[in-house]
């Protein structure tokens, strides 16, 4: 039976580490702010942005809300940006995707500055990330690594197979695998034979977006299994991309849904608009 990856307890061991940050910037006279931008009424949306408020509420950070309605256009949306680029109270700055149609998601990303780009989705941060030196890290894959950490689950040497290659999560997921040593495969949806590769990992990141897409038949015996999905099944129930009851039985490691990956994804927010903060004040 597998050990459970507890995205929770060790969230809050971040969360606990940056509001402790906050505190010392404080003191040192320095806010740190977080802008949060929503446009239109997605219901998921709303819960991540109120999710991120609250979490930012109990580091200390300020999060400063700009809701837009769903027919805002692409050019107010950029010229907002445009500003609180320029605000001084604001460090980081997250734009909730997705954006309803019609709106260039692309150019809002390039528009974010790369130094606010708390999400780490500006290219000159993706580029950073290829290149293995940077300043942010993308929330999900690095709240990753950070659950590996806690749990002390060496990745060098190990085969690690990511499936799925957005630029959120699977490509940066397989930078990071890569800049610790493991020898990674990506898997998309044209991958040939896709199991013949998910049976060789010692550590299987799923994030697929497909409800209990991974069955037990196609993970090895004592993988460390990474759930990223965020689905709802037949019942409407929060589910993710594994088949969690019957792979734990043969996982060493794995992470639940909810209470798995996704929290740590919060927590490396908070992270990355205190790591922000400093530098704006160059106190890092
Ligand atoms: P995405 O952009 O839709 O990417 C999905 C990836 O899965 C694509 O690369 C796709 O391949 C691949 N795929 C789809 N069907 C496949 C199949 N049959 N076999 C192999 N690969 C297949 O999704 P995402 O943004 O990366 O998110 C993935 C999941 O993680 C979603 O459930 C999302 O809600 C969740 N998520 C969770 C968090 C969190 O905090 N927990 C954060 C972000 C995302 P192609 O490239 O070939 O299309």
């Amino acid at each position: 039976m597998a050990r459970l990856i507890d995205g929770r307890e060790v969230s809050a061991s971040v969360k606990r580490r940056v509001a402790d940050e906050v505190a010392e910037l404080n003191k040192n006279g320095i806010e740190v702010g977080l802008a949060v931008i929503i446009v239109g009424n997605n219901p998921a949306s709303r819960t991540y942005v109120n999710n991120k408020k609250k979490a930012c509420a109990e580091a200390g950070i300020n999060s400063y809300e700009y809701a837009l309605p769903e027919d805002t256009t692409t050019d107010e949306l950029l010229s907002l940006i445009r500003e609180l680029n320029r605000d001084s109270k604001i460090n980081g700055i997250l734009c909730q995707l997705p954006l309803p149609e019609g709106l260039d998601e692309k150019k809002v990303i390039e528009t974010i500055s790369p130094e606010k780009d708390v999400d780490a989705f500006h290219a000159v941060n993706t580029g950073h990330i290829m290149i293995g030196d940077y300043t942010f890290l993308p929330c999900t894959p690095a709240g990753i690594t950070e659950m590996l950490d806690y749990y002390n689950i060496d990745v060098e040497g190990k085969h690690c197979v990511v499936i799925g290659r957005s630029n959120i999560v699977g490509k940066p997921m397989a930078m990071l695998l890569l800049k610790r040593n493991g020898t990674v495969t990506v898997c998309h949806s044209k991958t040939v034979d896709l199991a013949g590769y998910t049976r060789q990992a010692d550590i299987l990141v799923a994030a697929i977006g497909k409800p209990y897409f991974v069955t037990a038949d196609m993970v090895k015996d004592g993988a460390v299994v990474i759930d990223v999905g965020m689905n709802r099944n037949a019942e409407g129930k929060l589910c993710g991309d594994v088949d969690f009851a019957e792979v734990e039985k043969k996982a060493s490691f794995i992470t639940p849904v909810p209470g798995g990956v996704g929290p740590m994804t919060i927590a490396t927010l908070l992270k990355n608009t205190v790591t922000a903060a400093k530098r704006q004040n160059s106190t890092d």
